[in-house]
């Protein structure tokens, strides 16, 4: 087979945009408060401290708390000692505190947005869009706080009353992943708060300084001491399994890879947890043959190219209708390969992967497509040099086979692959483990029913990319997870329903 070639070589960032994207990210990182925050800021036991490192320059930039176990514990019982007051302060002044958090995010948005672009390498324009989406679920939270209420309804024989009371859960470990540190922490504490829980925040080890930087928001806008608190460590399964073993935690809250909610939901069932679970998935976007191919290539660089690619919703399996098929690729690699890859604080639509890592997963699932038959229509170049750089590829006509029709490939990789019939493109969508986002393009209203009706997804972008709202309700089926984020429902997920068996009024 033929090798597959790599990106094209990009000039390399030049010494002046190296020198302004340290002094950005660098002066964001130097505000950031020291230690793990339970009580107060304190350091851990050990006194040991991890690097997290910038993908852009491939180079360690800060030093959190390495905490374990013991330090967990002081940060679960300050959120159980702060729960009793918490659950029962109005629900009036807990949406306060929230708005204030609002406001002070998006006053903080340059910072916010540069610690984001630092860790995780997004572009600063999407840096941005993050800290505004983080922000709209502290807003809309602290809205749904004071509307949140139970029922009321004689039974049917009219001899009592039934009154129903939601209530908060009580303490919560919120698990996050890198690709989106600031939405993601806001998703779950923003409900949780609202709700009247504490909530114990464990970032992903690779992004920990946004959400360090909104602990500390937090705690200014008045979020009282033990109400929220952040562990950061390398050892997640230490600190995680301690905390849910543990009787005073009552609901674990996840977003992260599948078999990772595999084995939480095994250690949560030992203690009937509560748990909400955002997993993995593996998105079909389906274009058919009646589709406004204009419509059809934008969506679908949103769909993919959103995060690069590094996102549970992003399109990972293109699947087209045979008529429009050669159109539709030759217009997407004209798309993708046009993309500009560079640092995130320069004038450039794309940044680098997350790490080395992804890199490698990312050549090697192309490399598997390649061997396995698929065409390579084009490769945009990237940057060499130190940072993981990795420039968007399309591939065409995969096989059955092909790694990227069961991996998520979490790159800005497009494989598309081909269907005849409506029959066939749904089968060939549902064919997968994952149920999360699903997208199709159309125009005929009676296929586009019928199609989104039939999907096994917990989710269905119709002619649209985009799907994350803060009113929506976020979520998977099947192995993407349990539960649901954002929107009214977001809230019921930190609210245990208790019911009174009243006397008949
Ligand atoms: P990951 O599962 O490796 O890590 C996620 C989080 O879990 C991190 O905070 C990590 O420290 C922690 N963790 C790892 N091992 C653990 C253990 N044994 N016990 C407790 N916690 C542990 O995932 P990732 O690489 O950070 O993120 C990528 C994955 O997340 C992808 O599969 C993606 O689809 C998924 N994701 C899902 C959503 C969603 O809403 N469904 C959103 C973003 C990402």
């Amino acid at each position: 087979t033929e090798p597959v070639p790599s990106n094209p070589p990009e000039a390399a960032p030049s010494p002046a945009e190296i020198a302004r994207h340290r002094e950005l990210t660098e002066t964001a990182a130097a505000s950031l408060p020291d230690g793990f925050l339970a009580a107060g800021w304190t350091a851990p036991r050990s006194g040991r401290t991890f690097a997290v490192a910038d993908p852009a320059l491939g180079r360690p930039v800060a030093a959190v708390a390495d905490c374990e176990p013991e330090d967990a514990l002081l940060a679960l019982t300050a959120a159980n000692d702060a729960f009793p007051a918490w659950a029962a302060t109005p629900t009036r002044r807990r949406a306060d505190i929230l708005h204030r958090l609002y406001q002070a995010m998006l006053a903080d948005e340059e910072r916010l947005a540069a610690l984001i672009t630092l860790e995780v390498g997004k572009t600063l324009t999407e840096a941005r869009g993050e800290v505004r989406y983080a922000a709209e679920y502290v807003r809309w939270y602290a809205e749904e706080a004071v509307r949140s209420s139970g029922r009321s309804t004689p039974t049917p024989d009219g001899n009592w009353h039934i009154v129903t009371a939601p209530r908060p859960v009580g303490p919560c470990l919120l698990i996050t992943p890198w690709n989106v540190p600031l939405a993601m922490a806001t998703r779950k504490a923003a409900p949780a708060l609202a709700a009247g829980c504490t909530a114990v925040l464990k970032p992903a080890e690779l992004t920990p300084l946004t959400t360090l930087a909104f602990a500390r928001l937090a705690q200014e806008a008045g979020v009282p001491a033990g109400v929220l608190t952040v562990v950061t460590t390398t050892d997640p399964a230490a600190v995680c399994g301690t905390l849910i073993a543990d009787p005073r935690l009552r609901k674990v809250s996840f977003t992260g890879s599948t078999p990772v909610g595999k084995l939480l939901l095994r250690q949560a069932g030992a203690h009937v947890l509560r748990t909400s679970m955002e997993l993995g998935g593996n998105a079909p976007f389906l274009v058919f043959d009646d589709a406004d191919l204009d419509l059809a290539v934008r969506e679908a660089v949103v769909a993919k190219m959103r995060l690069g690619g590094q996102s549970c919703v992003a399109a990972n399996r293109f699947l087209v209708q045979e008529p429009v098929a050669d159109e539709f690729a030759a217009r997407l690699t004209e798309a993708l390969t046009a993309i500009r890859v560079g640092l995130g604080t320069s004038d450039v639509d794309l940044g680098p992967l997350i790490d080395d890592r992804a890199v490698a997963k990312a050549d090697r699932l192309v490399a598997d497509a390649v061997a396995k038959g698929a065409t390579l229509l084009g490769r945009a170049g990237a940057p060499g040099g130190p940072g993981s750089w990795f420039g968007p590829v399309v591939l065409d006509h995969l096989s059955a086979d092909a790694l990227l029709q069961q991996e998520e490939v979490f790159a800005p990789v497009a494989g598309i692959r081909r269907f005849r019939t409506e029959d066939e493109g749904v089968a060939l969508a549902n064919d997968t483990p994952f149920g999360l986002a699903a997208y199709l393009v159309a125009r005929d209203g009676d296929r586009i029913a019928r199609v989104a009706g039939r999907l096994d997804s917990g989710m269905v972008g119709i002619n649209r990319g985009l799907l994350s709202h803060v009113a929506a309700p976020f979520g998977g089926i099947k192995e993407s997870g349990l539960g649901r984020e954002g929107g009214a429902e977001g809230l019921l997920e930190y609210q245990n329903l208790k019911y009174l068996a009243a006397p008949a009024l």
